[in-house]
């Protein structure tokens, strides 16, 4: 939870609160346009200097980077717990773990990654060319991320960008300042130079101003409608953007598929992270005939979990991270309601808790009609709707403007396979959930609503250079027979390129070379 205040000196800033008890977790300044402007001129001095860096120079400052948080993780989680509400235990599974394992990999792999490649060029080759590729850093990213993952997902990136040579300004959520905050401190304690990783803090309005603040890249991760705001402002200076926006997982769950296995899976699927993520499961379709066993095992297992403030060790499910998302919970639930679907465990409030604590919700007689099947709720409730046939199962799954990850459960893994390459999302799983994010040598990012561009993987990484293709000719003696000026013994030449060169067969062309060396001989002349 957060607040923007006029502190004392009438300079604006904002409190962060634990969801979890109202408390005042710290204060941080809201920037304005003229702040980012100068982090911005800071970022691009230290770029000239921090592009000059050898892979393994970075590497070393990366890998002391991940001391520094092994030395702190419990401070750190504690402190990922109380601005977001999540469980202290989900703060290390879900954002440390998994981010140390990006450092790590991305430390290690970066160069191999960029390292200058030799391009096979077909039958150019034959004429004395070579072509090879380069990459070179951007320049300054910036990183607009969410509050849900605000360590893991935030830092993830800035590692990508830095191994690749670029220096980094990030804002963090206004929900999750602090977090930010801490994020910039790892970096200052593992001696990075000065202003390689900086961080603006504020609302909406310090992340337009740093759009507009002309950086090489802004990789954003949040709603699809702030996602839409940026790519306009983004567009006023060719800024190019990665957008990482929404989703609506569906969880395909065949009647062959293990029960109770899947029913443990849509539980955490749906329910981690307060239903918090963007790849939460949001729509569950079962087979009709295994519905009524499923939902039951599901709804046991939804009971046996403990809700409560995150620092407790043996809680399940923690705070909702703002009294906004929290109404959105509430506005769908009544939707499914009012739809006649059938609320089975939770749809309320938890009665005990005084902070912003929702009921994991379990809900059967949910179809794709009702609103709360469409958009996105981003809390912890589980619909189940049925399907009958594989095809059924696709359709339903792809009814929808999302398309960031989804799973299907069988224990025929041919089946599995086919039906997740007809699902339109950017990461289907077969017999597993959600976690794939957390694999940081695999490409993250969506189809359709859910976003434009990749993080993770080679394929993000390659969202953070240049590629360069340097081309060489090593005849530099002869003229190229496409050069001017023309003649009807070009024209002659320029058709045989057409009909034998173009074909990419060597033996045809070689049917050329006569008329290729007449063509010279001419422009000798
Ligand atoms: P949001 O769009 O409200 O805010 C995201 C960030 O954008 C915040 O830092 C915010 O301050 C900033 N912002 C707001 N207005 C801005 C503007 N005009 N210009 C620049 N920056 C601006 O989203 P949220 O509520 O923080 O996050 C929830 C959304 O994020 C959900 O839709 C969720 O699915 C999505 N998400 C997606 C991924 C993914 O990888 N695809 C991961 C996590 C969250």
């Amino acid at each position: 939870m957060s607040a923007v205040i006029k502190g004392n000196n009438e300079i604006e800033e904002i409190i962060s609160y634990d969801p979890a008890t109202g408390e005042d977790v710290g204060r941080v300044p809201q920037m304005s346009a003229e702040d980012v402007n100068e982090t911005i001129g800071r970022a691009r001095s230290a770029f000239l200097k921090w592009k000059q860096t050898s892979f393994a120079e970075r590497r070393r400052y990366v890998m002391k980077a991940r001391e520094v948080i092994l030395a702190e993780l419990d401070d750190i989680a504690h402190l990922i717990s109380a601005e977001s509400g999540k469980p202290f235990s989900e703060a290390i599974s879900m954002e440390i773990a998994p981010v140390l394992d990006l450092m790590q990999h991305f430390a290690r792999n970066t160069e191999k990654m960029l390292r200058p490649a030799k391009i096979g060029i077909g039958l150019y080759g034959m004429l004395g060319r070579t072509s090879k590729i380069v990459y070179h850093p951007l320049g300054i990213v910036g990183i607009i991320p969410a509050w849900n993952y605000p360590f893991s997902i935030p830092l993830g990136e800035t590692v990508m960008a830095l191994m690749a040579g670029n220096t980094v300004v990030i804002k963090p959520s206004e929900l999750t300042p602090l977090v930010g905050l801490k994020i910039g401190e790892i970096f200052e304690k593992a001696g990075f130079p000065e202003d390689t990783v900086q961080i603006v803090t504020g609302d909406g309005r310090t992340g337009a101003a740093l759009v507009m603040a002309t950086p090489d890249k802004i990789m954003f991760t949040g709603s699809v409608a702030t996602g839409k705001k940026i790519a306009e402002s983004a567009a006023k200076n060719l800024t190019s953007v990665v957008l990482e926006l929404g989703g609506k997982d569906p969880m395909i769950v065949f009647e062959d598929a293990n029960l109770e296995l899947a029913a443990s899976a849509a539980v955490w699927g749906a329910f981690c992270n307060s239903g918090q993520s963007c790849s939460s499961v949001e729509r569950l379709y079962v087979h009709e005939s295994v519905v009524d066993k499923l939902t039951k095992l599901i709804v046991e297992k939804t009971r046996g979990l403990k809700q409560g403030p995150g620092y407790n060790e043996d809680v399940s499910i923690g705070a909702m991270s703002s009294e906004k998302q929290l109404k959105i919970v509430e506005d769908h639930v009544e939707d499914f309601r009012s739809a006649g679907a059938n609320i089975l465990t939770g749809g309320k409030r938890h009665a005990d808790l005084q902070g912003l604590f929702y009921e994991p919700t379990v809900i059967s007689g949910a179809t794709n009609e009702m609103r709360a099947m469409q958009e996105e709720t981003f809390g912890p409730t589980l619909p189940i709707a049925v399907f009958r046939t594989e095809a059924d199962a696709v359709k339903l799954a792809n009814d929808s403007e999302f398309g960031l990850t989804a799973s299907v459960w069988t224990k025929d893994l041919s089946k599995g396979k086919r039906v997740a390459e007809k699902i339109e999302a950017g990461s289907v799983c077969v017999n597993e959930v959600l976690y794939t994010h957390g694999i940081a040598q695999t490409p993250w990012g969506g189809f359709k609503n859910s976003g434009r561009g990749r993080t993770h993987g080679r394929e993000g990484l390659m969202e953070l250079v240049q590629p360069q293709h340097i081309h060489v000719n090593r005849l530099a003696f002869l003229p190229n027979a496409w050069w001017m000026p023309y003649s009807s013994t070009a024209v002659e030449t320029f058709r045989s390129l057409a009909k034998h060169f173009a074909s990419g067969s060597m033996r045809k062309t070689s049917r050329l070379i006569p008329q290729l060396l007449k063509r010279i001989r001419e422009l000798r002349k």
